[in-house]
């Protein structure tokens, strides 16, 4: 298990404030930490990868890969967090419109950018 070396603790030694819960790391990537669980254990995260169980075993984007995504700026869908990609689409009425399309699937609509 390599996540307790990533231990609240080891962040606070460190001098590292978690901002969101979530921590920059110099050598890429990040650590996020678990602080409503009260584990105090540090996941190593990317924008597309996790090593805590809603990843590794549910295959689900985990609130972990959701948040290195927010501190990438990456766009992401709200309802699955995937990510999104930017498309033009005619809308009656309203003529060209742009909206951020979820690339999981198509079950659900990501929001509509004015
Ligand atoms: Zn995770
Ligand atoms: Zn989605």
């Amino acid at each position: 298990m390599t996540q307790a070396q990533y231990s609240t603790r080891t962040i606070k030694a460190n001098g590292l404030a978690a901002n969101g819960g979530i921590v920059k790391l110099a050598a890429g990537g990040y650590v996020a930490v678990d602080t409503v669980a009260g584990s105090g254990l540090g996941h190593v995260v990317t924008i597309d990868s996790c090593d805590c169980a809603d990843r590794v075993y549910r295959n689900v984007i985990c609130k972990h890969m959701r948040a290195a995504r927010l501190a990438e700026g990456v766009a992401c869908c709200s309802t699955c967090g995937s990510r999104t990609r930017y498309e033009v689409h005619h809308v009656g009425g309203r003529g060209d419109t742009g909206f951020l399309v979820c690339r999981a699937d198509r079950s659900h609509k990501a929001s509509r950018v004015d």
